[in-house]
């Protein structure tokens, strides 16, 4: 260490040694532990929350016992960061999953002892190897914080201003206060992350029985159904399900911002086969409801409504979900129900920063699958906050863009930071156009020539972004946060009234019953947008909307 400081006499030892090793040492050692677990702005948030340790590290301590309980409970909340952030690491680069995202979260409650001991066997010399740092970091964490500082008996040659000392422990505790009391920031806090994760493995596998059961329910219910389908030869049918796209931000239906070059384009080509369903509305503002909705035609609460997929299993089609957000309850009330599962983004909820081009290939596998009848449900991050995450890295065409939509936002009073996270809004959702884009191309390319082929687009609910108020994020209580985007493409032309009927998110599955070419008892036409014999009703939503064609 650089003799930068002066040296004082240690009561404790008799040695002499620099004064703040022991906050500098401690810093190191979790820094480097943080750093190799979490990155960029959760890196500085869990070291937020470990200044506490460190601030109280470095106090000096009169009392002999309290010196000892000092050194014994910082060394167990200390080796707490160091442990995590060890083992997120692992993960990551063995799995690219951080440990509680549904696939570790499985894995940990599906396996027995057995197979735990059996797996740990198996990966001896990489577990071992990562051993190593982490029995380093508990020597040197327990051989420093037993040096931390005793309250000297003799002068200090070096003493910093009292005034110093005062203004910076404050502004440390302040910021250790604030990461302590922001509950998503808490809960990342070892102590608190890995007891929770505990439990969550615990109940999930106390769930895991009942949720098969459900499942199995669900499949045999609509076996009972016996659909049947309203055509030969075969089929392939694409579901893609958007992420709080806001359809007033898609150039496709007017936006001056041109967001949909790539669809834009596409509708040219396609013609009577490609449809924009220009009022198009979620009846739910968050992904979970707005999903069990989708695919429970209409009844998400019910668990033995139908079940979309489960239908389309029972009329002999192989159906794929390939996703890109990683949601336990999604994987077992609905991606669980399918044939193949895919998920590419292992990070929990939706921060997580996997792009959703990165599926493609995926899709391109289902869509090669020699099955004559297929079903994929393409479950897209789409434009979710942090909008910034969901297009590549400096893909921004509307950075500090002084446009008319920029106008129209300051005209109304909106904050810079609403207006630049409308740019990074509209940035994500060019991206966006070019992954459907790319979708629907990969479609059409293994359309079967002598079958049929759809494809339906939406998002599973709108999205504010200085549309009616200044925040931006998900919204219960504006319209803008039920305003969606749906578009439907198929292989025989659609009808040209189609387009302006309004159209409801929770009664989507009515139309891919339709795409699908599923005939079952339960049909109901005056909710399939398709039909002629189509019955418009307007939804309840959380906010009154007085014109649903709008
Ligand atoms: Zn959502």
């Amino acid at each position: 260490m650089t003799p930068s400081f002066k040296l004082s006499p240690s009561p404790a030892s008799g040695a002499w040694r620099p004064l703040p090793a022991v906050p500098i040492a401690l810093t190191l050692v979790l820094g480097l532990f943080i750093v190799l677990g979490h990155d960029g702005r959760r890196a500085l948030q869990m070291l937020a929350l470990a200044l506490p340790l460190i601030v109280w590290s470095a106090w000096p301590l009169r009392s002999a016992w309290l010196h000892r309980l000092r050194t014994l409970s910082t060394w167990w909340l200390a080796m707490g960061f160091v442990v995590d952030g060890a083992v997120r690491h692992y993960l990551w680069s063995q799995y690219r999953a951080a440990p509680d995202s549904s696939m570790v979260l499985g894995a940990l409650a599906n396996s027995r002892t057995q197979e735990s001991g059996e797996y740990l066997l198996t990966n001896a010399p990489d577990v071992l190897w990562r051993l190593v740092p982490v029995l380093l970091a508990a020597t040197v964490l327990a051989w420093v914080l037993r040096r931390a500082p005793r309250w000297p008996h003799g002068g200090l040659a070096w003493r910093p201003p009292r005034r110093l000392v005062v203004a910076v422990v404050a502004v440390l505790l302040l910021v250790a206060g604030v990461a302590h009391a922001s509950k998503p920031w808490r809960r990342m806090h070892p102590a608190v992350f890995w007891s929770h994760w505990w439990e969550s493995a615990l109940q999930l596998r106390a769930g895991w029985t009942q949720q098969l059961q459900l499942r199995e329910r669900t499949l045999a219910e609509a076996r009972v159904q016996s659909p049947t389908l309203a055509f030969d030869g075969p089929a392939t049918v694409m579901l893609v399900v958007g992420e709080s796209v806001n359809r007033d931000n898609l150039g496709l239906y007017g936006y001056p911002r041109d967001t949909t070059p790539r669809l834009a384009a596409d509708r040219e080509r396609l013609g009577e086969h490609f449809t924009v369903l220009h009022h198009a509305w979620s009846v739910d503002a968050s992904t979970l409801p707005a999903l069990h909705n989708l695919f429970r035609f209409g009844q998400g609460e019910r668990g033995d409504a139908p079940h979309l997929i489960a239908l389309a299993r029972a009329a002999g089609y192989k159906v794929w979900w390939i996703g890109n957000q990683d949601d336990m309850a999604l994987e077992a009330l609905h991606a669980g129900l399918s044939d193949r599962v895919e998920m590419i983004n292992r990070r929990p909820g939706r921060g997580g920063e996997t792009l959703d081009g990165e599926l493609l290939d995926e899709v391109g596998r289902a869509l090669a699958d020699p099955t004559p009848r297929k079903l994929l449900v393409v479950h897209l991050m789409g434009a979710h906050p942090h909008y910034a995450l969901r297009c590549p890295p400096g893909a921004n065409p509307f950075e500090d863009a002084d446009d008319a939509v920029d106008r129209q936002l300051q005209a109304a009073g909106r904050s810079a930071w609403t207006r630049e996270a409308r740019q990074q809004y509209d940035a994500a959702l060019r991206y966006h156009d070019s992954v459907l884009s790319d979708l629907l191309q990969s479609l059409r390319g293994a359309a079967p020539p002598d079958g049929r082929a759809a494809w339906l687009y939406l998002s599973d609910h709108g999205q504010e972004v200085g549309h009616e108020v200044d925040r931006a994020g998900h919204s219960a209580t504006t319209a803008a946060g039920y305003r969606i985007p749906a578009l439907i493409w198929r292989s025989e032309p659609v009808d040209d009234a189609v387009a302006s009927r309004p159209f409801r998110a929770d009664w989507a599955a009515w139309t891919l019953a339709d795409l699908l070419g599923l005939q079952w008892a339960g049909r109901d036409d005056s909710r399939n947008v398709l039909s002629g014999e189509y019955r418009w009703q307007a939804p309840r939503l959380g906010v009154a909307v007085a014109h649903f064609d709008r």
